[in-house]
């Protein structure tokens, strides 16, 4: 076995789940490209047995009050807090994550299991008054039935948990089919959730767990039993799945991808914004869906701007994301890394230019591995390639002159997710928060468009695909709306004064 894969066996072990080690499917990890886990992968009929039985589950599930419910979510939170150490670890041996963000990625599930506690206290509908003399009219909130949730590898284990701890709650069973790039950390999740489901006296089946490519993603997502498919990836993924989704009339909520931007004006504190968009564009490798892709910048400050940006990407550490100082690991995978050399390939064919970065690095210590340098390129206007989503450290620098001009710019651009205004004039900032202004889903002002908090509404417009996860009034994308209408008086009155008979 390999050291990483021994060390696979250790995490799953002190996690208390059984070592991934027999399977047809290799599992490899991005860091040196080595061999750390075997496993089988699930085919239509174990899915259908998976739904089935989470659908049986559901019936006595959707009985337990929420309160009770969120116990459940409480256990799970209380286990997350036990393994943050153990499954943070795995988080960055298999989705290639310095460790603060595999740590991190493991808290934003703990802080969303402590949103979702609460939650189960407070799925509040309104009362509305009736035109009609005793009559009450309400909305009540009920659970929407087994919701499939499919998730991307950079993500592994924070979007199952935004999706699983208000679906439980809201009384659905879950049923989840992570990236086949991050199966180990699943199997892990699952090993945890399993546990907590266990301890809450929670009904069988209703925590299930498929692994698999886009072969078992279809198969859930073509599921009649399945209320709601909650599918993360990239837009090419939602196309393929909202029609399948839509023709049955089933529910889906899109979280796809981004291509989000900074604008910098002219009286932005560049000391700060300068912090912001190194995390925001070099962070994670540039494999967050919220990472920042273009910087619009004035151009009487492109130039030290550039500057800056280019001696701080000088400065990141590179290497494995396990050792102490590193900054950007590696790209998930060989296809990833293609990405990167064909999109600046094609930024060089249409005018731009590198100013930093662009290089493969550290390929004689690990040919399998994919490590590139943060890349930042001079891009004469938004051409094709910066109109599309490279999911690498590739930060395209565009320049205007008018505050209009950049909001123009900021939003031609078919994905719709996070974006940012880095400015200290109040009406630039009231401006690009306004309607009239960026059209995405966030939108900051003097912080960059990655590292959302768990207590927001999450997600984009356009191509990002329209869902909201996480915070908010999130929850009521896990649950079906019935409104009521009670007449406790002695007459039948009709709505709109109709007489009849
Ligand atoms: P991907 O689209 O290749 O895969 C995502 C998931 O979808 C995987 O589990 C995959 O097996 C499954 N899948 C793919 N095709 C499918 C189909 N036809 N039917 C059913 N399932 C299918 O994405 P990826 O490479 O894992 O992740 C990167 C992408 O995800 C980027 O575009 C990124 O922006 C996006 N992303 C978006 C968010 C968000 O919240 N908006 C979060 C994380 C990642």
């Amino acid at each position: 076995m390999t050291d990483l894969g021994a060390r696979v066996t250790d995490l799953f072990t002190r996690i208390g789940a059984p070592p991934p080690h027999a399977g047809a499917q290799q599992v490899r990890s991005p860091i040196t490209g080595e061999t750390i886990g075997r496993v089988d992968h699930d085919d239509a009929d174990s899915v259908g047995a998976r739904v089935q039985a989470a659908h049986h589950a559901f019936a006595a599930w959707r009985d337990t009050p929420a309160p009770v419910r969120g116990r459940l979510v409480y256990e799970l939170g209380r286990l997350l807090r036990e393994h943050q150490d153990a499954l943070g670890e795995l988080v960055s041996i298999e989705a290639g994550k310095i460790r603060s963000e595999g740590l991190g990625e493991v808290q934003e599930m703990i802080d969303i299991c402590d949103l979702a506690v609460g939650l189960s206290r407070q799925l509040c509908g309104l009362t509305i008054a009736s035109e009609r003399p005793g009559h009450r009219m309400m909305e009540q909130w009920h659970p929407l039935g087994v919701v499939g949730v499919i998730s991307a590898f950079n993500f592994p284990v924070a979007v199952w948990s935004w999706n699983a701890a208000l679906a439980l709650v809201c009384g659905n069973p879950v049923v989840w089919k992570p990236s086949e790039n991050a199966v180990l950390t699943a199997m892990a999740t699952h090993a945890i959730a399993t546990q907590a489901a266990r301890t809450a006296g929670a009904p069988e089946g209703l925590i299930a767990l498929l692994l698999g490519g886009r072969d078992v993603g279809t198969a859930l997502v073509d599921h009649p039993d399945v209320a709601l498919i909650s599918a993360t990836g990239s837009t090419r993924m939602g196309r393929e799945v909202a029609p399948r989704v839509a023709a049955r009339f089933g529910r889906y909520l899109l979280e796809l991808g981004g291509n989000n931007a900074a604008i910098l004006a002219p009286s932005a504190d560049l000391d700060l914004a300068v912090r912001g968009i190194v995390f925001s564009a070099a962070g994670t490798a540039g494999q967050r869906c919220t990472t920042l892709r273009r910087i619009i910048v004035h151009r009487s400050i492109a130039a030290d701007l550039t500057d800056r940006l280019a001696t701080a990407y000088g400065t990141l550490p590179i290497g494995s994301p396990l050792d102490e100082g590193t900054l950007v690991g590696p790209l998930i995978n060989r296809r990833a890394y293609d990405g990167f050399v064909a999109a600046l390939d094609a930024a060089r064919e249409q005018g731009g230019q590198v100013v930093a970065g662009g290089q493969r690095v550290l390929q004689a210590e690990h040919p399998d591995a994919y490590y590139v340098q943060p890349t930042i390129v001079r891009m004469p206007g938004q051409t094709a390639v910066v109109q599309q989503e490279t999911f690498a450290p590739i930060l395209y620098v565009l320049e205007y002159d008018d505050f209009a001009e950049a909001l123009a710019l900021h939003n031609d651009v078919p994905q719709g997710l996070s974006s940012s205004v880095f400015t200290t004039d109040l009406r630039e900032a009231e401006i690009f928060t306004s309607a009239a202004g960026s059209d995405c889903g966030i939108a900051n002002v003097n912080i960059g468009p990655s590292g959302a908090e768990i207590g927001g509404a999450f997600g984009g417009e356009k191509d990002t695909g329209g869902g909201r996860e996480s915070g908010s009034d999130a929850w009521k994308a896990y649950m079906r709306r019935a409104t009521n209408t009670v007449n406790y008086s002695r007459d039948l009155p009709l709505a709109q004064g109709v007489e009849f008979g």
